[in-house]
């Protein structure tokens, strides 16, 4: 982000934060600071007690290794608050340790939250009660896809439209904008995790190895793909032989585990078609001119925007930093606050906030 001396005076008096609460990792952007907390969405909870030991990065790495009386969660696994204590929980630990990094006592904060466009009125009132609780002297929820774009920088509020498909961990999420409003959307349940889910499945089927989660995505951030590659490569995968129950490693090459994935692509690429075939000419007119833009960690599978260009016929291409498009989507309504508030969702009713 550039420097700007405005925002950093800004900055001094207030502690306005964007945070993307994802199903896979949350990011907290302070303004004048950028981004200062970027950690896996992972609680760590006591199972006695229901207490959470550890929150974020030291959660996660205490995943499938938890000793009996441990469990690690992800509270937004599948794109719903599915752990709605905890997440509150682990909204309140980010706010907390984003103010606790400022060395002047600030006053309380502003706060964005970028939430899965999926969210029931119930849970986006537990979100925005968090924020609040958490010490937000305001606070204020927008939609991940509009939080995206605006962190690609798309011009969403032009009328001329545009389309975003963020892929994170637990949803897909499809959105084509016009005049800054959301035209038309699609959000499925498929996206990283599935990926994941898919290469333990194949490793299982096909050669009787059980893998964990981690080295399934490992395997796909390292040599998976949506279109062949200029070079295949291979990749040791490490686990426990199914017929043996011994520790076993196998080596599989990109082409397999392209193969593996190949279902949860398609339909990734199928849900793209479909919002293509529902939106109005004239608007798709414009989109074969901007194209689509890829955000969110999924983008970045090797081959994925070819993929996607080959198959609907349009410019496709992958954001800048895409793993951090709503966290600065969400950082950009605050600096511009007067003039971009309108993109922010309101809640139904009892609300202290209006727009
Ligand atoms: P969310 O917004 O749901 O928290 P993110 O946008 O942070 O999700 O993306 C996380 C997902 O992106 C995970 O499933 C992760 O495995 C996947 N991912 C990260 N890097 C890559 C990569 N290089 N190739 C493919 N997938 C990736
Ligand atoms: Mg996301």
């Amino acid at each position: 982000m550039f420097f700007s001396p405005l925002n950093w005076l800004l900055g001094l008096f207030s502690l306005d934060i964007g945070i993307d609460l994802g199903t896979a990792n949350t990011l907290v952007n302070v303004r004048g600071k950028g981004i200062v907390i970027n950690e896996p969405s992972w609680v760590a909870i006591e199972k006695r007690t229901r207490r959470a030991l550890a929150i974020g990065a030291e959660a996660k790495k205490l995943s499938g290794r938890t000793p009996a009386n441990v469990i690690a969660i992800r509270p937004l696994r599948d794109g719903v608050i599915s752990e709605f204590e905890y997440t509150q929980e682990m909204l309140n630990h980010f706010i907390e340790k984003a103010h606790e990094q400022s060395l002047v006592p600030m006053p309380r904060p502003r706060v964005v939250v970028g939430i899965p466009s999926g969210v029931t009125e119930v849970e986006k009132r537990a979100v925005y009660d968090a924020a609040m609780s958490a010490g937000a002297r305001e606070a204020f929820l927008i939609e991940e896809p509009m939080a995206a774009a605006i962190g690609a920088g798309l011009p969403i509020t032009e009328s001329r439209g545009s389309m975003i498909v963020d892929i994170g961990g637990g949803t897909t999420e499809v959105a084509i904008f016009s005049m800054g409003g959301i035209v038309l959307s699609r959000s499925i349940r498929i996206a990283g995790d599935e990926m994941d889910e898919d290469i333990i499945g194949y490793m299982r089927a096909k050669y009787n190895l059980l893998i964990g989660e981690r080295m399934a995505e490992k395997a796909k951030i390292e040599i998976g793909s949506a279109f062949p590659l200029p070079e295949e490569t291979t990749l040791t995968m490490r686990g426990r032989s199914l017929i043996t129950g011994l520790p076993e490693a196998v080596d599989i090459s990109s082409i397999e585990l392209r193969e593996a994935l190949s279902t949860s692509v398609q339909i990734i690429v199928d849900t793209i078609k479909d919002a293509l075939e529902d939106t109005p000419p004239e608007l798709i007119a414009d989109l074969m001119e901007t194209g689509i833009c890829l955000a969110g960690g999924g983008a970045m599978l090797r081959g994925l925007a070819q993929r996607v260009s080959e198959e609907v016929n349009m410019r496709v291409w992958v954001a800048e930093d895409p793993l951090t498009c709503v966290a600065r989507g969400a950082g950009r309504i605050l600096e511009d606050y007067d003039n971009l508030r309108k993109l922010l969702v309101g809640l139904e009713r009892g609300s202290t906030h209006h727009f």
